[in-house]
């Protein structure tokens, strides 16, 4: 199973502005210790974020990294790690098709992991994140953190392939239990 992770709103505090500084940069309760889980089960795990304030010029190529260097360190406490982040930087004007909702970064992800859809599943808080995972034809948790109530609310009640869950670690803790295959959810 390849587990691929929206950033801000799932991992880390969700902000208005987006997270331009290190300062801005907190992890969700229970977040590293959830993770930790996927690691230890040898499940790859992937971070797949839009980052327009990049390609608007609010935070340099240099300065994500350093955000991400932080995120890696905040998870390293919990013994947990990202295997692979992807990023796109492109604003909403110009994007190409790795900007969610396009798939683009979600194919990526499950090329260089050698997996299929159906063992794919992205957890996110919007519904560029859903609308992604669902153009790529993988599975879909949506997270109640972050922007996720407001998705929730928005979005058609009649997506009976959606799954919601309260926050990250409850998503992990079923996708732990219950597998993918099975869940006859795709
Ligand atoms: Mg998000």
């Amino acid at each position: 199973m390849l587990v691929l992770l929206d950033r801000d709103g799932v991992i880390n505090k969700d902000l208005p502005n987006s997270v331009t500084s290190l300062d801005d940069f907190q992890l969700l309760p229970g977040v590293g210790r959830s993770i930790a889980c996927l690691n230890k089960a040898k499940i790859k795990v992937a971070v797949v974020t839009n980052q327009a304030c990049v390609g608007r010029g609010d935070l340099s190529a240099e300065g994500l990294e350093s955000i991400h260097q932080k995120m890696q360190q905040l998870l390293k406490k919990d013994n947990a790690y990202i295997d692979k982040i992807y990023v796109c930087t492109d604003t909403k004007i110009l994007p190409n098709n790795r900007r969610k909702p396009a798939p683009g970064m979600i194919l990526e992800a499950m090329q260089d992991f050698n997996t299929i859809p159906r063992n794919t599943v992205m957890i996110g808080d919007a519904d560029r994140d859903l609308e992604a995972a669902t153009a790529a034809g993988c599975h879909k948790i949506l997270v109640l953190t972050g922007k996720g109530k407001l998705t929730y609310d928005t979005i058609k009640s009649n997506d009976c392939s959606l799954i919601v869950h309260k926050n990250l670690p409850s998503a992990i803790d079923f996708l732990l239990t219950t597998p993918l295959e099975n869940s006859g959810r795709l």
